[in-house]
């Protein structure tokens, strides 16, 4: 009776230190995963930056501006784009008063 006794607690015991055997190997993947996290967080702050250096440029680029609604209008918009804005928005206005 004994024996059987000390057989089912090894086993019961041997399933719990299996349990928590199987608990260390994920956590050592958790590991491995933050690192790549934290390479994935470099890769989207510089993405970011990027962006955000794209953005400061586009703002720059935003130098041309109606004198009479004040819009802002891309440097890289052609004359016919502001011609249009003149024309649509303040067509008692010259192009000229809107873009001098
Ligand atoms: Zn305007």
């Amino acid at each position: 009776m004994g024996v059987e006794v000390r057989f089912w607690r090894r086993t019961v015991t041997g399933g719990g230190e299996g349990g928590r055997g199987r608990g260390v190997v994920p956590m050592g993947g958790g590991n491995a995963q933050k690192s790549a996290k934290s390479r994935e967080r470099n890769l989207a702050k510089a993405a970011a930056e990027g962006k955000g250096s794209q953005l400061d440029s586009k703002a720059k680029a935003m130098t041309i501006q109606c004198k009479v609604c004040m819009a802002q209008f891309l440097s890289t918009t052609n004359e016919a784009g502001l011609k249009q804005h003149a024309e649509n928005k303040h067509p008692k206005k010259a192009y000229n008063e809107c873009f001098p």
